[in-house]
Formats: C-alpha cells, sequence, structure tokens
C-alpha cells in the first residue's frame, strides 16, 4: 500500500515506541502491507529490555527472558518489512494532517497519515546506582510480574500511597515478611488501604526512613538494604531479598499535552480502548496502546493485545481514506 520512494514522502503509518505495544502495531501493519517506521526512542525495547524472565506471557511454558522476547517481536516485525529507527519524538503538531513528526534540531521531520503512540509509561525508580544495577536481580517495579519470584522471601516495598499498599499486600501471598519503607512521616494512602495493611500480620512499617544502597551487587543478587532514619540520621541494614519500588509511574506523553485528552496523572485517556480524544473530539488517524494508556493492568500481553488493536484501525483508517 504504501510506497516510500523517497525520505521526505509521508508515511502510511508511524509507531512511536519500540515496547511490546509498539512491536506488535509493527509486526500487524507490516503484515498489512504498510510498511511502519517504528521510533524506538530512548529505551530501544521498552521496559521488558530491562528485566530478566517473563513467566506469564503466553507461548512460553519455561518463561522467556524479557530481552529475547523484545528481539523475537523486532525479528517479527522486520521480517514482514517493519523499519526501525532510534530516534525519540520531541514535538508534533496533532491539529495538523498529515502529521508532522519533529525528531530534534538538525534531524529531518517525518510526515505520516496515521500515529501509533506506544510510548509507554516508564516506572520511577529511586535513582541509586545499586538499585539500577539490580533491577531484574531482585529490584522490581512490578509485584504482578515479579511477586512469584518473591516466594517464601523477606522483602521490602518502597511508598507510602495506594499503589504501595495494593503491592505489599497483593506480595504477603508469596513473601514471609514484608517491610514498607516510606521516606516521610505519614503515609498518604487512603485510610482503608493503610488500615488494611495495618491489619495485615506479615506486613511492617518503616517511616521518615530512606534506602541509601541496595546490597548484593558483587552477587548479583539482593542481599539487604542500607537505611537511615531521616530524624536520628541512625543508619541501619535491612535483610531483605527482594525490593519492589511503589512510587508510581510517569506516563511518556509530554510532547501530547493540550493536544490529546489525559487523565490527572498523565496517562492518555482512550476511548474504545486504542481511540484518544481531544477536548472530548476524536483525532483522526492517532491511536494509543499500552502502557500510555492502562494504568490499570500494565502487562506485556496487554500492551501487545492493544497493540494489535491500534494496527487494525490503522489499516481500518487508511481504508476509509482512499488508500
Ligand atoms: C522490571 C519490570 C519487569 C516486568 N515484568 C513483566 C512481566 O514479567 N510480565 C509482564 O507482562 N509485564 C512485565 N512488565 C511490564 C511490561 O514490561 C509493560 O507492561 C510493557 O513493557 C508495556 O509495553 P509498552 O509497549 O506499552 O511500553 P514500554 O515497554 O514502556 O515501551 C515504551 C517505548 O516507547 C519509547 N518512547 C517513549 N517516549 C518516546 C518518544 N518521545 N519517542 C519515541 N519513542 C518513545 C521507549 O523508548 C520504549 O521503546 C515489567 C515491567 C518492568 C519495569
Amino acid at each position: 500500500m504504501s510506497e516510500i520512494t523517497s525520505p521526505n514522502a509521508t508515511r502510511d503509518t508511524v509507531i512511536l515506541g519500540s515496547g511490546c505495544a509498539g512491536l506488535t502495531a509493527a509486526i500487524y501493519a507490516a503484515r498489512a502491507n504498510l510498511k511502519p517506521l517504528v521510533l524506538e526512542g530512548h529505551e530501544p525495547g521498552g521496559q521488558l529490555s530491562i528485566t530478566t524472565l517473563v513467566e506469564n506471557f503466553p507461548g512460553w511454558p519455561e518463561g522467556v527472558q524479557g530481552p529475547e522476547l523484545i528481539e523475537n517481536m523486532k525479528q517479527q516485525a522486520i521480517r514482514f518489512g517493519a523499519e526501525l529507527k532510534m530516534a525519540h519524538l520531541v514535538s508534533v503538531d496533532l491539529g495538523k494532517h498529515p502529521y508532522e513528526l519533529n525528531l530534534g534540531p538538525g534531524k529531518d521531520p517525518i510526515r505520516t497519515r496515521t500515529l501509533v503512540i506506544a510510548s509507554g509509561a516508564s516506572a520511577r525508580w529511586l535513582g541509586l546506582p545499586s538499585e539500577q544495577a539490580l533491577i531484574g536481580h531482585g529490584v522490581s517495579s512490578c509485584a504482578t510480574c515479579d511477586g512469584f519470584f518473591a516466594s517464601g522471601k523477606q522483602i521490602a516495598v518502597i511508598g507510602g500511597g495506594d499503589s504501595a499498599m495494593e503491592e505489599a499486600l497483593f506480595l504477603t501471598r508469596f513473601a514471609t515478611k514484608v517491610t514498607l519503607i516510606n521516606r516521610s512521616e505519614r503515609f498518604r494512602a487512603s485510610r482503608i488501604m493503610l488500615d488494611r495493611a495495618i491489619a495485615h500480620p506479615a506486613i511492617q512499617f518503616l517511616s521518615s526512613t530512606v534506602v541509601e544502597e541496595v546490597l548484593g551487587v558483587e552477587d548479583k543478587e539482593v542481599r539487604g538494604l542500607k537505611l537511615r532514619d531521616t530524624i536520628s540520621g541512625e543508619r541501619s541494614e535491612l535483610p531483605v531479598s527482594f525490593l519492589f519500588l511503589g512510587i508510581g509511574h510517569v506516563p511518556n506523553a509530554k510532547m501530547f499535552h493540550g493536544q490529546l485528552d489525559l487523565d490527572p496523572d498523565g496517562y492518555i485517556l482512550t476511548h474504545g480502548n486504542v481511540f484518544p480524544s481531544h477536548n472530548g473530539q476524536p483525532v483522526p488517524g492517532v491511536f494509543a496502546c499500552g502502557d500510555i494508556q492502562d494504568r490499570r493492568y500494565r502487562q506485556a500481553v496487554t500492551a501487545a493485545g492493544t497493540g494489535c488493536m491500534a494496527a487494525l484501525e490503522v489499516e481500518k483508517f487508511l481504508e476509509e481514506h482512499g488508500r
């Protein structure tokens, strides 16, 4: 369908993001002969590229390493004609169709009839070098994904809001003891969630406490946490084998502020799964899929599912507009 004869030709579709959602959209769009261009962004392969074993993606009875799963998806998309480009969308004017994607100073803009937004939501981390070194080796930001690996272990959860409480309660199914660590004195979770966590015998609370280091980098597995009491300044060590971050996510939707309807935390609001809006009105040829529009499930398989839906909508849109 698409004839990309020169680099400046208008594309039928550009996919923003190379995580599970973007790559699934690319597989479907490529098989429909739309020659999709995937902008890989700053995190090629998305969140799964920084994790280790994925045990809940259907079709892998023994589990699969996150980077391997992503590499397979990439190869599958390329096999059908998808083009992948190491580039990051800086801005776009969704008021002007075809859309012109600005990739930053000195880079040629890209014009496209449709845009699939699959830019994900990045987990908030503490930013400690030891924490970053142990992601996938006992440090995780996804209790649903990695809770099972914490079976029979003593673990810690960072955070004081509802999502930290929810994670801590969920993780008591696996862990023998869960320590909830909160930087400030007060937990800002709702009363009901806090009461549930307080009532649970396997959950203990540490407030006014920060993590200074995750121990175990040399062994490539979490051995404990170096803590500091923010009031007394006292330092201590907590022996845990798993650390979960429950301090939220940042949706990568900055470039759509004022152009698409977002929820209060910055996730793209979609209708019928993949249709974003602006002031409640549909935005022609723009579709959003994966974690960028899903604050609830945030799973590889749900991201892939909506990626598929977005690509099918791209096909339908182009067909309806005479392509
Ligand atoms: C440590 C960890 C472990 C996990 N384990 C599991 C698991 O076991 N099972 C499971 O189902 N899920 C797991 N998840 C969740 C899963 O990884 C996500 O649900 C899934 O990756 C979401 O896919 P996505 O494509 O929507 O977004 P992401 O994977 O976040 O990909 C977003 C993509 O968008 C790109 N991007 C962002 N901004 C721009 C821009 N401006 N221009 C161009 N590109 C951009 C990024 O570079 C990236 O390629 C885990 C997550 C983490 C963090």
